[in-house]
């Protein structure tokens, strides 16, 4: 049930597969129970009555198979807020895809999840806040919340599904980086996402309430280092590390345009879920123009990818290839320039400034949190 099934009824097309993506991320719906402080969705939200349908999902799916896409990732928001979900997962088992469910798992019921364990689905990627119910449930602002989990994390394993635990680390839960790891071990989980926060959309509003000390991090990364090496072989660790304390920054999304693509509720095509802040790009909707042709020709895709667009000192250096010059959203809200070097690494003029920035905010007490709330023109 874990395995990457081939293709079932997709012939991939040889010439868009040469280049084409390997992962899709959905984003059914930015609706959402819950409200993380630190949530990459938009601060501006998709109504729902413009959400794509169940017929315009299952149309997308057969053509992301037939690009070559191997992996699908369900995301929102909360995926399972769409009644439809299951003929949604339906098409994907279809076309062979590998379908990963990224859920909150408030709202799922042990019956539902069953039903899409039978429909295929391969594997579970569930988020908690902390592993103190208290300020777990403060965190995503939703009593019972922790508790729901961690049942929901039993039912994963009980019906044989695959489950990754993801963790968003920041200054409010980093004292517990060492219970959350253990707790994603006790849950039987194969993989846990260690992810120190990225600074877009809500996060970045909620920088300063978020963002730890470097001392702090640093010693959380100890802890993780020393429970890496005890449960080798047992978990696997994906660890997104503080892009404010680090010296290199992250090949983002694997280099833009490079091999993954985000989908959003209204049908708009991504190159990464937070690249809608960016000027000057153009992003088509799979309502208008084939997947194919919006991956190989689309504006926002040819905007950055491979290292033309590069300045210095990105253009000259030997690593562009390796991390593709970072983030450019991270890029852009720090510097307002999205071909600027990604200010994480230490080449880049701005460097020091970004550093000095989370010095400043980690030292002053946290300020209260804004919470991520359905409000505007995407409430509903
Ligand atoms: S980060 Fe929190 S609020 Fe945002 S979609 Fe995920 S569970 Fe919902
Ligand atoms: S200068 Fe650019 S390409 Fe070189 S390491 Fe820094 S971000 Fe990467």
């Amino acid at each position: 049930m874990n395995e990457i099934a081939p293709a079932a009824t997709v012939t991939p097309d040889p010439a868009v597969c040469a280049r084409g993506p390997i992962g899709l991320l959905a984003e059914l719906t930015y609706r959402c129970p819950l409200q993380c402080p630190y949530c990459s969705n938009p601060l501006e939200m998709t109504r729902p009555r413009d959400e794509l349908t169940t017929a315009e999902w299952q149309d997308v799916l057969r053509q992301a198979a037939s690009i070559g896409v191997l992996q699908l990732h369900l995301s929102g928001g909360e995926p399972c807020v769409r009644t439809d979900l299951e003929e949604i997962l339906k098409t994907a088992v279809e076309v062979g895809l590998y379908t990963n469910l990224i859920t909150s798992g408030v709202t799922l019921t042990r019956e539902r999840l069953e039903g899409m364990a039978k429909l295929g689905l391969d594997h579970v990627q569930l988020s908690i806040q902390d592993v103190e119910d208290d300020n777990a449930d403060r965190i995503a602002a939703y009593p019972g919340a922790a508790a729901k989990k961690r049942e929901v994390a039993r039912w994963v394993k009980e019906l044989g599904l695959a489950l990754t635990i993801n963790v968003v680390v920041h200054r409010q839960n980093i004292h517990n980086v060492e219970r959350m790891i253990e707790y994603a071990v006790a849950a039987g989980a194969g993989r846990i996402e260690v992810a120190h926060t990225q600074y877009y959309a809500w996060a970045l509003k909620n920088r300063a309430a978020l963002i730890p000390t470097r001392a702090v991090f640093m010693d959380s990364m100890k802890v993780v280092e020393g429970l890496k090496a005890k449960y080798k072989g047992i978990i696997v660790f994906d660890v997104v590390v503080h892009d404010y304390y680090a010296k290199r920054p992250k090949p983002c999304m694997g280099g833009w345009g490079r091999s993954l693509l985000d989908i959003t509720p209204s049908g708009k095509v991504l190159p990464c879920h937070a690249s809608e802040q960016l000027p000057g790009l153009t992003f088509d909707n799979v309502r208008d123009k084939p997947l194919a042709q919006i991956w190989l020709e689309g504006q926002a895709f040819q905007a950055f990818r491979g290292t033309e667009w590069m300045k210095e000192p990105c253009r000259s250096c030997d690593k562009r290839e390796v991390d593709w010059g970072g983030c450019r959203c991270q890029a852009f809200a720090f510097t307002g320039d999205a071909c600027a070097t990604d200010p994480t690494c230490e080449k880049s003029s701005l460097h020091a400034d970004f550093a000095a920035t989370a010095a400043r905010e980690a030292a002053a007490p946290p300020p209260p949190f804004i919470y991520r709330r359905l409000t505007g023109p995407g409430a509903g």
